[in-house]
């Protein structure tokens, strides 16, 4: 089975908030959630760390994620009413990826001999898949809970290496997904920051006006972890055409998202269903196709499934029941003409390629 690299899991986020136990498979959680109705995904998860090793995702980008909300009561439950609510709850994920760590279900991966090494072990067949540890390279979805600069150089120290300065709505250090308008002084001094510490930007979420200061600004490694092609499925979410070439330009790799809003145009939230709009696996090979019909290779795109990223099987891909099935994109690349080193490319070799060039 080949080696597989999701660039953008929520993992913490799903442990913490959603109160999973991701060591189990992910049937006994759906299971553990039968009749919950708080949230709209209970019971159609389909993340989990035993699913993840069955389906040979051997390294993840794993999120810390909490969000600042200035006006509550403009934005009910967008987030926490200080920076350092948002900071206490990233630090409480932190901790439980320490925790599987310390359980032997998770390695944290830093620099490139961290990496190696886990690729190495990853690798050999006579160790039991089944006893392997997921690897994760952390990172900050929206950098609102960073209290003051003070506290990068802290993550830093924890291991944290790509951060997303924005989210959704209004950010301390950039406006995000839904809103336009540049970075925030504040957010200019983050990616100096960034830079003097060797640390990747993700570009996701980001408006216009922020990717195009950003790009400017940074001169570090950049990547979109979950991004799809805003020419398929028009929104300011995804990326243009011409923010990808920028993106190619940068040496970037685009992880494809498999949310079926940003899969299919029409698509909406909470009434369509990916049935009705045809939305299967095969969905996001049509946008790694743009992209590398624009790049002109298929060396900027991979997986960053967003999986469980407070959606469920009611907004994924009709033919995914678990994060498992992405191996059968291995199958539908080859069909849709892919090289068997494209393939590659895609499913680890891409990103590989991007953090040994960042670490080295
Ligand atoms: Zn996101």
């Amino acid at each position: 089975m080949p080696f597989l690299i999701d660039a953008h899991l929520d993992l913490a986020l799903n442990a913490l908030e959603w109160n999973r136990d991701l060591s189990r498979p992910v049937a006994q959680i759906r299971e553990a959630e039968r009749g919950m109705s708080d949230k709209i995904d209970r019971g159609r998860g389909t993340v989990s760390l035993p699913e993840l090793r069955r389906g040979g995702v051997g390294l993840v980008v794993a999120t810390q994620i909490a969000r600042f909300n200035e006006r509550p009561n403009q934005f009910p439950g967008a987030g926490f009413n200080s920076p350092a609510q948002a900071w206490a709850m990233t630090q409480a994920q932190r901790a439980w990826y320490e925790a599987m760590v310390d359980l032997g279900e998770m390695t944290q991966i830093t620099d490139l001999a961290s990496l190696e090494n886990h690729l190495t072990f990853w690798q050999d067949e006579t160790s039991l898949v089944e006893k392997k540890p997921v690897g994760y390279v952390l990172s900050l979805e929206g950098a609102d809970s960073l209290i003051d600069l003070s506290y990068l150089e802290k993550a830093y120290g924890y291991g944290l290496r790509a951060i997303g300065p924005a989210h959704y709505g209004p950010g301390r250090y950039a406006p995000g997904t839904g809103l336009s308008g540049p970075l925030t002084p504040a957010g200019r001094e983050l990616l100096r920051e960034m830079d003097r510490l060797g640390m990747i930007l993700d570009v996701t979420h980001l408006t216009d006006e922020g990717f195009d200061e950003a790009l400017v600004l940074f001169h570090g490694p950049v990547w979109a972890s979950h991004h799809n092609c805003r020419a398929l499925v028009p929104h300011q979410r995804q990326l243009s055409d011409e923010q990808i070439l920028r993106l190619a330009e940068r040496g970037a790799v685009l992880g494809g998202c498999l949310d079926a809003w940003m899969l299919a145009p029409g698509f909406t939230q909470r009434k369509s269903t990916p049935a009705d709009f045809g939305v299967t696996l095969a969905t996001l090979i049509d946008h790694f196709d743009h992209i590398c019909q624009l790049t002109g290779n298929a060396r900027h795109v991979a997986i960053g499934s967003d999986l469980d990223g407070t959606f469920g099987t009611e907004q994924s891909p009709s033919d995914l029941d678990t994060i498992a099935d992405l191996q059968n994109l291995n199958g539908l690349l080859k069909n849709r003409g892919y090289s068997p080193e494209d393939v590659a490319g895609i499913f680890s070799g891409n990103w590989l390629r991007f953090l040994r060039k960042a670490w080295d």
